[in-house]
């Protein structure tokens, strides 16, 4: 089978010639533009069958990051399985938020850093990369995502200390200079999990009105602050008012939300002044 009749075929397994690309693209170690450049050419049984198989759990609806087994996020490519959240292109401005609370002259020079539901290892990595004079704590509940997370800390060199439990449990007397997360917080009846189900339900919802994640997070956060810290969380689009109320009645200030790339309210930080 040649290149071109290849990406026809992903028609009859509903799948979009993007992802078709990509998946081909991936199994011959690639780039899109030199599959259109060579599309006469043939592929091997082997490539072949393995294209099909692609095709065939695309086409049953399953994210093309399971299918690859890899996701970029922030110029890395980390591992991910069914056991983590894909990473999104939204989490991305969560990043170069805390990217800009790291440049803040006013936190201290080797800032030590968490992040909490850190899954895939997604932002921790991504910090660590772009942050190396920060110590980076990642904590998860789900022991099979912390293992993913570990394998992309030790494939990409990059030093994170991974610790397993709920949110702030693992991390009892430390302090930090920045807190960031990503939690589940997708309302429980929300109709748009039927098209994530895939995905870990736990890493998505926290079930009920989707706070609930996000309201443990900010509770906790003041015995695990330094004074002058940064908490900055991801929320849904219809969340942010009540993020901000969450900060402002634990003690925050400086609270601001920032939009995502659709113009949707999508991250709310905080400052925490120290104790109250
Ligand atoms: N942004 C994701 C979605 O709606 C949800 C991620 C999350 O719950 N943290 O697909």
């Amino acid at each position: 089978m040649r290149i071109d009749q290849a990406l026809a075929r992903a028609r009859l397994h509903g799948v979009d010639r993007l992802d078709a690309q990509l998946l081909l693209g991936h199994l011959l170690g690639k780039p899109r533009a030199w599959l259109l450049a060579h599309d006469g050419q043939d592929l091997t049984a082997g490539q072949a069958k393995a294209y099909e198989l692609g095709l065939q759990r695309r086409g049953s609806g399953e994210p093309l990051a399971y299918v690859l087994g890899e996701w970029p996020f922030c110029g890395l490519s980390l591992q991910v399985s069914p056991d983590v959240l894909v990473p999104r292109p939204e989490t991305e401005d969560l990043v170069a938020w805390a990217r800009e609370c790291l440049a803040d002259a006013t936190v201290a020079t080797a800032p030590r850093v968490v992040d909490l539901g850190t899954g895939s290892g997604a932002i921790a990595l991504a910090l660590a990369r772009r942050c190396p004079q920060a110590a980076l704590w990642g904590t998860d509940r789900s022991a099979a995502a912390l293992a993913v997370a570990a394998a992309n800390g030790r494939r990409l060199g990059l030093p994170v200390t991974w610790l397993q439990g709920d949110w702030w449990a693992p991390l009892q007397g430390r302090r930090f200079e920045l807190a960031v997360s990503n939690p589940p917080y997708v309302a429980g009846d929300d109709p748009h999990l039927d098209a994530l189900g895939h995905e870990p339900r736990g890493a998505l919802t926290p079930e009920g009105d989707g706070l609930a994640a996000l309201r443990q997070i900010i509770e906790g956060a003041p015995a695990h602050l330094a004074p002058g810290a940064w908490l900055l969380l991801e929320h849904g689009h219809d969340q942010a008012e009540a993020v901000r109320s969450l900060l402002d009645a634990a003690g925050f200030r400086s609270t601001a939300t920032r939009a995502d790339l659709a113009g949707l309210p999508r991250c709310t930080g905080a400052r925490w002044p120290g104790a109250k």
